[in-house]
């Protein structure tokens, strides 16, 4: 399956979007749409727009223009790698990769769905190191040969992370259904067998590999949930049933208006694990609950990192979407508008700030591997559950009630009504009504239609729901550090 490319100068395994494409028809994947099993997803007109996103963070590798933010040399093989798949050396690394997200997000308006595997790579690059040198176990040894594999073949990974967690107040062990969180159900000489089911899985069914980790810290009597491991995204017993999105059927009208995006979207499928055996060289944890901690904690810290870069560029779409149609309805010279555009601006470079900065802080970790800063890496996911939705609010200020109350495409292409619609729906004088529909849609997709997903509620609970970044946050302001400072500072003396 998936071999690997040999390509040009690089001498390389780099593919194109494309290749990556057609790759996806050799797996033998079974999905579910809308009560049905799906018989060729690829070219699935609801699931399509979805895998378009992904085949750019192919092209933009093979784009000289992006060569050094989408492409890297491998720590691992020497060979130039898609930065999809590599294992960060250095702080430059992390701060291209927030590039990188940012220009993805640029590009498609959506969420592009490749970077969970990737931030789940570095985390159990991380986490299986050390891992290793407490029990003297041999994870990390064959984790690198996986990732080896991954960055040889180009593969997308899914990064699945979230349980179903069923009752939130019980622990994995005490639920009354022992699968709400995935577990070992059997242990064997070759491997073992799991169980369970993985949620809100972002482009699960456009990848090639599924990276299982444990959702939360587990204790000892949870150690049957403390697992890790990576199988073919085709490997028996895995079951994916697709998440609907909103105004998902329009994808099914013929419609190009009415879509907004005209090529791309994002993708959410739950994933079941029906008794699915995983060989043991495929396996990074087993039992060890303590280090389910630092492995949740780390990689919801490379992930909290991406959305400083993949949610500013979709919040630049946004933007301009608001600055254009302020244009087409004859506003933009107002100075409320130019106002509402700087204040979208300010927030949005906020974003990508925070990216920026925790990835500047980034350390190395005993395994080798970067890692961002913890503390800012939460302080910017917590901003991105906050500042998409101000950016939203003032792109609806600025868009106007039509956003809303806009008659469909068929209506725009019946002759009867196209008429009255050209008039009466007319902007500016020199621009056509058709742009300014377009461009309503464009603003209703990443707000509350199809790209919502990426863009609102995956900011709210993507990479963990804010309580999860304030929890952290507490963990790591050393308030005690600056309560001394204020003492000092106070003249308050120990002893006195
Ligand atoms: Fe990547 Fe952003 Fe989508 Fe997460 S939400 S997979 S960080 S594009
Ligand atoms: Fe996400």
């Amino acid at each position: 399956m998936h071999a690997s490319n040999c390509r040009g100068d690089f001498g390389l395994v780099i593919k194109t979007g494309d290749e990556y494409i057609e790759s996806l028809r050799e797996r033998k994947i079974k999905v579910y749409l809308f009560g049905e099993k799906v018989k060729n997803p690829v070219d699935h007109p609801i699931i399509r727009p979805s895998i378009n996103s992904v085949a750019v963070t192919y092209d933009v590798a093979n784009d000289p223009k992006y060569e050094e933010l989408a492409t890297v040399t491998s720590n691992l093989t020497g060979e130039k790698v898609n930065r999809f798949t590599h294992i960060h050396q250095n702080t430059y690394d992390l701060v291209k990769k927030v590039k990188l997200l940012r220009l993805l997000g640029q590009k498609t308006g959506v969420c592009f769905q490749r970077c969970v595997g990737m931030d789940s790579l570095n985390a159990l690059s991380c986490v299986t190191f050390e891992l290793d040198q407490k029990f003297g176990t041999e994870y990390y040894k064959r984790f690198t040969e996986y990732v080896k594999h991954v960055q040889g073949n180009d593969l997308v990974c899914c990064g699945a992370m979230t349980d179903p967690k069923g009752d939130r107040s019980l622990r994995p062990s005490q639920q009354a259904d022992p699968d709400l969180y995935l577990r070992i159900v059997e242990q064997g000489d070759n491997g073992i067998v799991v169980r369970g089911s993985k949620v809100h899985q972002t482009g699960a069914v456009n990848s090639h590999e599924v990276i299982v980790m444990p959702t939360r810290t587990m204790r000892e009597e949870d150690k049957d949930y403390a697992v890790s491991f990576a199988i073919p995204a085709d490997t028996e017993g895995l079951i994916y049933i697709y998440g609907r999105q909103s105004c998902d059927l329009r994808k099914l009208e013929d419609s190009e208006i009415d879509l907004g995006n005209v090529r791309y979207s994002g993708q959410e499928a739950m994933i079941v694990l029906d008794d699915v055996f995983v060989p043991w060289e495929r396996v990074f944890m087993a039992g060890e609950h303590e280090f389910t901690w630092p492995l949740v904690n780390t990689f919801s810290a490379y992930h909290r990192q991406s959305y400083g870069g993949c949610k500013a560029g979709v919040g630049d779409v946004l933007i301009g979407a608001a600055a254009t149609i302020a244009e087409y309805n004859g506003v933009a010279k107002a100075s409320h508008i130019r106002d509402k555009i700087i204040e979208m601006n300010h927030l949005n470079e906020t974003i990508y700030s925070c990216g920026i900065a925790c990835s500047a802080e980034g350390h190395q970790t005993p395994s080798g591997t970067y890692l961002v800063d913890i503390l800012l890496s939460n302080i910017c996911k917590l901003n991105v559950t906050r500042f998409p939705y101000e950016i939203a609010r003032l792109a609806e200020d600025i868009a106007g009630g039509l956003l809303v109350t806009l008659p469909s495409e068929k209506d725009f292409k019946n002759p009867e009504t196209r008429k009255h619609l050209d008039r009466y729906l007319k902007g500016v004088r020199t621009v056509p009504t058709k742009h300014r529909l377009r461009m309503l849609r464009l603003i209703e997709n990443i707000i509350m239609g199809l790209g919502a997903v990426g863009y609102r509620v995956e900011s709210m609970h993507g990479a963990g729901s804010p309580q999860a970044q304030r929890i952290m946050i507490e963990r790591e302001e050393d308030i005690e550090f600056k309560k001394n400072l204020a003492k000092s500072i106070a003249g308050i003396k120990r002893n006195e």
